[in-house]
């Protein structure tokens, strides 16, 4: 592997990498282990060999909080840093662009010791090569997208799965070490490759075997079949009776809201009970669950409500002639409100599409009112638990257990992260709260992610911590000179330096 043309300028050279004839050189910050020849980049574009030393062709992240007196942040910024003087009591050095050690029972390239509040704290700080990684997506929309567990496909390789839907939104898990290591090459590669284009924000065109070809975007709506998403749904068909059912009385004899999962029946439903409406005798298509609640009205699509139907009309399996009544007036809407219709009986009791009254369709509009914006949420799952740890400490044991028991701050890219329960540090992170150009790749195939592990320094020492290797914060920021990136630390954030719980 000889690596491609250099692309940065940046030259913080790196503690590791050996020199060979001809100005070569190895890089052995993964198990990739380039030779990069002199102007040239290794395989991940991450490093290069500038003038016969390896450099990393990233800038070091840091992130600085402005503090107003009282405490309040205030706007910083970050592209235009004047270059005064960084105070490190504001100061977090994140993961990106630190580089990564390989084989891991180096120290990580940087361990910080700063003073934050009168205690003591050292901060590891690695950019983790991950094996064992994927991302969650939620999808906040009705659509049927495809059939849980369906394939989901990109350049036609598989890199994940329709997962449980969940309230609201359709759920993706993409990635994983079974695409990344356990199919073709191609699939690996494909695989690696959406993973670091949806960690970074950008949009990526998945299809789903038996669904839909979908646009996701971290923070962005989704596109189904090239149409934009515009609401999350209100709730099932069942919520939005009980949600809007006092607004519809007076107004409407019966409402039908229809949804994949539960639709609802306002005068058969508690909710119209408990108004005493009057029952209306039209029964739909499915299989009732519970009185004013069907199952199964239709098949799963991209018609009303995440069914497929375009016909609303057609969700309804007959009229009982000894309980309706000519001139009852009918409402069938859609959890999202997007899709309405309003008719009225005939003599012959056959529902007969009518102009909306101003009432009925102000409810309506509220449903539309009450949606949330449908949004593509991007989490990103990882193992920290592995080799990794030999960066932090001799003793790995120790630091998972300090992690489960809270004492441990993980952070990724100085974004809070969710420790998953149990063995190991299974960590998830929203991406959208990390800075910029966090993620990178290695042609393993592996993402790498910034990872940073926050502690009090006696603790550190305690879980048998590389001592010899704490660099204090002041030391770091000098060392780094202009090799550095200064980002706005995002007040959404939790100061990592926070007293836990804070
Ligand atoms: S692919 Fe691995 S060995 Fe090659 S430059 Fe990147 S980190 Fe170094």
């Amino acid at each position: 592997m000889t690596g491609t043309a250099e692309t940065e300028a940046h030259t913080r050279p790196q503690k590791f990498g050996a020199v060979e004839e001809d100005g070569v050189v190895r890089c052995d910050a993964c198990p990739v282990l380039c030779r990069i020849r002199p102007g040239r980049a290794g395989a991940c574009a991450r490093y290069a060999n500038r003038d016969g030393a390896l450099v990393r062709t990233d800038p070091v992240v840091l992130m600085h909080r402005t503090l107003e007196e009282g405490g309040r942040f205030v706007e910083f910024a970050g592209g235009d840093w004047d270059g005064q003087m960084l105070d490190p009591a504001r100061t977090f050095v994140t993961g990106v662009g630190a580089g990564t050690t390989y084989p891991d029972y180096k120290p990580a390239p940087f361990i910080v010791s700063a003073e934050h509040e009168g205690v003591d704290t050292v901060t590891v700080v690695t950019e983790g090569i991950f094996s064992y990684c994927g991302v969650k997506v939620k999808i906040d929309t009705d659509r049927h997208l495809g059939p849980e567990t369906a394939t989901i496909r990109v350049e036609g390789e598989a890199v994940g799965h329709v997962t449980t839907a969940e309230y609201g939104s359709q759920m993706l898990s993409i990635g994983g070490v079974r695409h990344l290591t356990g199919g073709s090459k191609k699939e690996g590669t494909v695989a690696c490759d959406t993973l670091l284009r949806l960690c970074s924000g950008e949009p990526v065109a998945v299809t789903i075997e038996g669904g839909h070809e979908v646009v996701v975007q971290a923070g962005a709506a989704p596109i189904v079949d090239g149409r934009p998403e515009e609401r999350m749904r209100v709730g099932c068909g069942s919520a939005t009776i009980g949600i809007f059912a006092k607004q519809w009385v007076g107004h409407v004899d019966e409402v039908i809201v229809v949804d994949d999962h539960i639709t609802g029946v306002l005068t058969e439903h508690q909710a119209g009970r408990c108004l005493h409406m009057r029952p209306a005798g039209i029964r739909v298509r499915g299989r009732k669950s519970t009185p004013g609640r069907y199952f199964q009205v239709a098949a799963p699509g991209l018609g009303w409500g995440g069914t497929d139907i375009t016909d609303p009309l057609s969700i309804i399996q007959k009229i009982d002639p000894e309980v309706a009544w000519p001139g009852l007036r009918l409402l069938l809407v859609s959890t999202t409100g997007e899709d309405a219709l309003y008719c009225v009986l005939d003599e012959a009791l056959r529902p007969v599409p009518a102009p909306m009254p101003e009432a009925v369709r102000a409810v309506v509009d509220r449903i539309g009112e009450n949606c949330e914006p449908s949004l593509c949420s991007v989490l990103f799952m990882a193992g920290a638990g592995g080799s990794l740890r030999a960066g932090v400490t001799e003793n790995p044991v120790l630091l998972t257990r300090s992690v489960a028991r809270g004492e441990t701050r993980v952070t990724l890219g100085g974004a809070p992260a969710y420790i998953w329960p149990g063995g190991g540090i299974t960590v998830m992170v929203d991406v959208t709260r990390m800075p910029k150009s966090s993620f990178g790749y290695v042609p393993t195939p592996a993402i790498v992610a910034p990872i940073e592990f926050t502690l009090p320094r006696a603790l550190y020492l305690r879980l048998g911590g590389h001592g010899a290797d704490i660099v204090s914060l002041a030391e770091v920021l000098r060392s780094l000179g202009a090799e550095r990136r200064v980002d706005e630390w995002r007040p959404d954030n939790p100061w990592p330096f926070a007293p836990a719980g804070a």
